[in-house]
């Protein structure tokens, strides 16, 4: 796997298998917050999500929100309704917020898995982190513009490669 590819590709982030995840000795989990946990076009996490982290946390793991966003009601609003900590403005695909997270929740960087809906901002911080990640497909088709232009190369740079249903 390159380093600009991610290391799985899985539908949505509640389709995530939590007992494979803790059997790879994963113990973190970092979250991108929109069209991963909270739909661009919605103001609340869908059910499934919340309690996919509810399970999460009852297994053991501990969990962190790494957004981009840089309005940082809204993602503190989302992190506390799910129960997470957070970084906002988090500037991925640079590393270091993702390397902050873990200091925080204080996990070696090969226990933690990074979990997100775009290839070069979630998927290339994980990877330049030294953070496993996992891409999943985006919750709504709803983008800022530039995330937009993004796509258009991620489509093609994902070509072939097997998402997990
Ligand atoms: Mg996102």
């Amino acid at each position: 796997m390159s380093i600009f590819s991610p290391g799985r590709y899985v539908a949505s982030v509640d389709r995530i298998d939590l007992d494979d995840l803790w059997a790879q000795g994963k113990r973190a989990i970092l979250l991108d917050r929109d069209n991963t946990l909270v739909p661009r076009d919605r103001a609340t996490a869908p059910a499934e999500v919340a309690s996919w982290l509810d399970r999460a946390r009852e297994k053991g793991f501990s969990l962190y929100m790494v957004s981009n966003n840089w309005h940082r009601d809204q993602v503190e609003r989302s992190a506390s309704e799910l129960g997470l900590g957070s970084i906002c403005f988090a500037l991925k695909p640079l590393p270091f917020a993702l390397a902050r997270a873990l200091r925080h929740l204080d996990v070696p960087r090969d226990a933690a898995v990074m979990v997100g809906d775009q290839l070069y901002t979630d998927v290339w911080a994980g990877n330049f982190a030294g953070i496993d990640s996992i891409l999943v497909k985006p919750q709504t088709t709803v983008d800022l513009w530039y995330t937009q232009i993004f796509r258009i190369f991620e489509r093609r740079a994902l070509k072939g490669v097997p998402c997990e249903e």
